[in-house]
């Protein structure tokens, strides 16, 4: 079959390698002028491990990854609200299912990580896709105003702000701010630092601000601040300089990697996730994937294992014939698709955004939540965890 995939973002180009494995004819268009993940850590949870296990990705992934064996939220000043602990859980074997553990590396690693087995013939750059024209038999490919390509079935990857999402549901009220704002940043890990706030967030109930760490490869840090966004959102210099004051009495290691990280390593993002679920994944021989099917807060860290999940399940249903003829029934398996696929990722997206609300709660809600944290047993916790990297 011809598949074209629109984005060469961590989705799309898990989506590219595996339909090129299958045997497939596969282009990706990516708009960028090269393929590249500009930005921090990123954190890949173990149901989004699995997924490239199935579409044969991990075992390079495995190469740079810190498994964190202990998690969870603690107050501003470090101390702990909720402790969750894998390897204990794991031990104990009390838990039903494999538990698993979520892996921290670096973005640019894992999308070149992602990409080495594509062919780079596969790939053209420079291609903004504008509009996709649907016609009986293939779907022809708009960029620059002129057919690009015509494939059997595309997949549209083009991520959260996808204009081909609203192109295909015109209907659909598209992103919502959360009016969170999250400042993220890596610097090489200070010697002496102190390991157990490690794989930790800080929660503030005074503010609802909060501020993780993460350790990315033997000797650097990823850090991430979420707070409330007023008006229009600050540039980096500026949003350094308000997270440096609203946190200026938190544990201090806060500040002082906040104040560590080169400016040029600091990324700004207002937050979005779709104002409303997609009525479809897939619409004729068109299927969305990744955030351009379920863009969601990223409380959950879990936006590009679900996309990897959606990469694992198309291979799954665009498998070639055994006898190698192509398939007529593309709009069929999309759909099957579609219904594997979007009550988990819709699920996941509602669980977000109750994350997203739990932790930034201010005021009393936010005593009576941090209290509550504080009785939960760390094993119920590191099961309720679980039970989220389990489809
Ligand atoms: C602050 C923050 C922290 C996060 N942390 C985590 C985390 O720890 N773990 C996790 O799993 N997820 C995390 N996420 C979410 C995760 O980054 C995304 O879910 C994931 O990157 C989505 O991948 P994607 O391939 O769907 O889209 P993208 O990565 O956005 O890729 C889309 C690609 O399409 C290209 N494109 C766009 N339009 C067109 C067009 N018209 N034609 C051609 N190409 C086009 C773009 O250039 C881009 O290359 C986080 C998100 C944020 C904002």
């Amino acid at each position: 079959m011809r598949i074209v995939v629109v984005g060469a973002g961590l989705g799309g180009v898990a989506a590219a390698v595996g339909l090129h494995r299958l045997g497939h004819e596969v282009t990706l268009l990516e708009r960028g002028a090269e393929l590249r993940e500009a930005g921090t850590g990123i954190v890949v949870m173990p149901n989004g491990l699995r997924a490239l296990d199935a579409l044969g990705l991990a075992e390079d992934v495995r190469g740079h990854v810190i498994h964190a064996a202990r998690g969870g939220l603690r107050d501003w000043r470090g101390r702990p609200l909720l402790v969750t602990d894998l390897v204990r859980a794991q031990q104990e074997g009390g838990a039903r299912q494999e538990v698993g553990a979520p892996d921290m590396l670096e973005r640019a690693e894992l999308h070149r990580s992602l990409r080495a087995p594509l062919p780079s013939e596969l790939v053209r750059t420079a291609t903004p896709v504008e509009r996709l024209e649907s016609g009986p038999a293939e779907v022809t490919v708009i960029s620059g105003g002129e057919p690009v390509a015509r494939a059997d079935a595309v997949i549209v990857a083009d991520g959260i702000g996808s204009t081909l999402r609203a192109q295909l549901f015109p209907g659909h009220p598209g992103l919502r701010r959360t009016g969170r704002m999250d400042l993220r940043g890596m610097l090489p890990r200070p010697p002496g630092m102190a390991q157990d706030l490690l794989v930790s967030q800080l929660v503030d109930r005074r503010s609802g601000a909060m501020f993780g760490l993460f350790p990315v490869g033997e000797d650097r840090l990823y850090w991430f601040t979420d707070s409330v966004l007023r008006g229009t959102p600050p540039g980096a210099d500026e949003a350094r300089r308000q997270m440096l004051s609203l946190m200026a009495d938190w544990h201090p290691v806060v500040t002082a990697l906040i104040e560590a990280t080169p400016q040029a390593d600091i990324y700004v993002d207002p937050i979005a996730r779709l104002a409303e679920p997609l009525p479809s994944f897939a619409t004729g021989r068109i299927a969305l994937l990744g955030d351009a099917a379920h863009a969601m807060s990223p409380d959950l860290g879990q936006g590009a294992s679900q996309a990897f999940e959606d990469a694992a399940a198309l291979c799954r249903h665009l498998a070639r014939h055994p006898a190698g003829a192509e398939p007529a029934d593309v709009a069929q398996r999309l759909l099957r698709y579609d219904a594997e696929r979007r009550p988990r990722a819709n699920r996941m997206m509602l669980a977000a955004s109750r994350q997203s609300r739990l932790t930034s709660r201010t005021g009393v809600a936010a005593w009576l939540r941090d209290t509550l944290l504080r009785a939960v047993p760390s094993r119920l916790a590191t099961r309720q965890l679980a039970a989220l990297w389990h489809a």
